[in-house]
C-alpha cells in the first residue's frame, strides 16, 4: 500500500519529530562509532528538512538501558557529534529525554536547526516506557512536534512509544529511508517481478521456518545454502558427518521438499573440514561423499555454478543467508561465487535481508553492486515473513 511520505507534508517552520535509527556499533572502551552507515542512511532524510526550512528534532534508541549504569555507554552524544561533522553543522544535543532542558531547546530552534535528544530507551529504566509503548510517553513526544517522520526501518517491528505511540497522536510519514525499504521489500513481498529467485540460507532452519515457507511461496526459485542445507540434506538421506543439522525439523524439511515440487535447488557439492577453524585442512566434497568426521562449511564451485545458472535471466532477487561461514576466508568462496553471479545480472532488482547477509556483501566488496541492502537485520526478515511490521502500519496511507 503507498504510505504517505515527507514529500507529501509542509515542513516549513515547523517543529519536524524524527524517529531515526541511530542504533550503531560502538568500540566498548572508547565509545568510537565502529560503523557509521545508519547515520549516513538518515542525512538524506535530515537533509531534506533543513533544505525546506524545518526545525529538525531527531531522536533514537541506542542498545540496551536496563541498569542506570547503561546510561553512560548507551549516551547518544557522540552520535552527535558525528552527526553534526557529517552534515557540516551545528547540531544541538539534549541529554535528557523530556522536561523543561528540551522543551526550551525545542522553542529556541530556528528554520533549519537540527537537534538530537538523548537515547529514548532511557526512559525504559521507568518501567520499560519506550519499549512497551506507554501511552503518555508517546503523547508527551507527539505534543513536542507538529509532523512525525519515520525513517527508523530497523525499529519498524517494534512497536514502541517512539514509533508506534507517537503515531496514534500525530500523523506519522515515511522518510526517505523507510521510503525505500518499503519500496524495495515491501515490493519483492507483495508484487514481484518475475522470474524471481530467492537465495536462502544462513545458520539454521529453525531460526526462519516462516521466512523459508513465504519465500517458497511466492518465488519461482529457491536456492538453499548455508548451515540449513544439511538439514534438507539428511531429509533426503544423504550423510552430513558433523556438518549443523536440526534433527527436530527433518519432518519440516521433508515435508517442503515435497511441497516445493523442485523449486527448492540444493547443493551438489560442499566445501568440508574436521574442525570449525579457517586453518583446518579443507577439500570439496560431493554431497554423497561427506565423511562421518567432518563438517560442510561453505558451498562448492559446482554448486556456486548451479546457483549462478539459476538466476540467469531472473528479474528480482532476493537474497537471505550467507553461503557458508564467510566469515573464515577459506569458506567464503561460495557466498563471493553467489554475489557475483548477482552483481552480473542485467535489469533484475536485487535486495539483501538479513544482518549477517548484508555484513557479508559488505565485507566481501558487493555493497554497491546490490540495488538495496536493507538497513534492517530482523526488521527486514519479518517483512521477508509477510508479516504486517508495526512501525510499517503506523504510517499514514496516501
Ligand atoms: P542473516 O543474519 O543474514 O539472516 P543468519 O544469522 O541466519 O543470516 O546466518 C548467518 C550465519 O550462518 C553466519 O555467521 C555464518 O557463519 C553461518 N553459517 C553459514 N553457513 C554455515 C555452515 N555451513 N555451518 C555453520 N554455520 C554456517
Ligand atoms: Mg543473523
Amino acid at each position: 500500500m503507498a504510505k504517505k511520505t515527507i514529500r507529501d507534508v509542509e515542513l516549513k517552520g515547523k517543529k519536524v519529530l524524527v524517529r531515526v535509527d541511530f542504533n550503531v556499533p560502538m568500540d566498548k572502551k572508547t565509545r568510537e562509532i565502529t560503523d557509521d552507515n545508519r547515520i549516513v542512511q538518515a542525512l538524506p532524510t535530515i537533509q531534506y528538512i533543513i533544505d525546506q526550512g524545518g526545525k529538525a528534532i531527531l531522536f533514537s534508541h541506542l542498545g540496551k538501558v536496563e541498569k542506570e549504569e547503561d546510561k553512560e555507554k548507551n549516551s547518544l552524544r557522540p552520535v552527535a557529534k558525528r552527526l553534526s561533522e557529517l552534515l557540516n553543522k551545528e547540531v544541538v544535543f539534549v541529554p535528557v529525554t523530556r522536561g523543561k532542558e528540551l522543551e526550551d531547546a525545542i522553542y529556541n530552534l530556528k528554520e533549519g536547526d537540527v537537534l538530537l535528544f538523548e537515547n529514548t530507551r532511557f526512559e525504559d529504566l521507568d518501567g520499560k516506557k519506550e519499549s512497551k509503548n506507554n501511552p503518555e510517553l508517546g503523547a508527551y513526544w507527539a505534543s513536542l512536534g507538529d509532523v512525525f517522520v519515520n525513517d527508523a526501518f530497523g525499529t519498524a517491528h517494534r512497536a514502541h512509544a517512539s514509533n508506534v505511540g507517537i503515531a496514534t497522536h500525530l500523523e506519522c510519514v515515511s522518510g526517505f529511508l523507510m521510503e525505500k525499504e518499503i519500496k524495495f521489500i515491501g515490493g519483492a513481498v507483495d508484487n514481484p517481478v518475475h522470474p524471481y529467485v530467492a537465495i536462502l540460507g544462513g545458520a539454521k532452519v529453525s531460526d526462519k521456518i516462516t521466512v523459508i515457507e513465504n519465500l517458497l511461496d511466492k518465488a519461482d526459485k529457491v536456492l538453499v545454502g548455508g548451515g540449513m542445507m544439511f538439514t534438507f540434506l539428511k531429509a533426503q538421506g544423504y550423510n552430513i558427518g558433523k556438518s549443523l543439522c536440526e534433527d527436530d525439523r527433518l519432518e519440516f524439511a521433508k515435508g517442503l521438499l515435497e511441497k516445493a515440487q523442485g523449486k527448492l535447488v540444493l547443493p551438489v557439492d560442499t566445501v568440508v573440514a574436521k574442525e570449525f577453524n579457517n586453518n583446518a585442512p579443507h577439500r570439496v566434497a560431493k554431497i554423497d561423499d561427506i565423511k562421518e568426521d567432518e563438517m560442510g562449511l561453505d558451498i562448492g564451485p559446482e554448486t556456486v555454478k548451479l546457483f549462478a545458472d539459476a538466476l540467469v535471466g531472473a528479474k528480482t532477487v532476493v537474497w537471505n543467508g550467507p553461503r557458508g561461514v564467510f566469515e573464515m576466508p577459506n569458506f567464503a568462496k561460495g557466498t563471493i561465487g553467489v554475489c557475483e553471479a548477482i552483481a552480473n545480472l542485467e535489469g533484475a532488482v536485487t535486495i539483501i535481508g538479513g544482518g549477517d547477509s548484508a555484513a557479508a556483501a559488505i565485507q566481501l566488496g558487493y555493497a554497491d553492486r546490490f540495488t538495496h541492502i536493507s538497513t534492517g537485520g530482523g526488521a527486514s526478515l519479518e517483512f521477508l515473513e509477510g508479516k504486517t511490521l508495526p512501525g510499517v502500519a503506523a504510517i499514514a496511507d496516501k
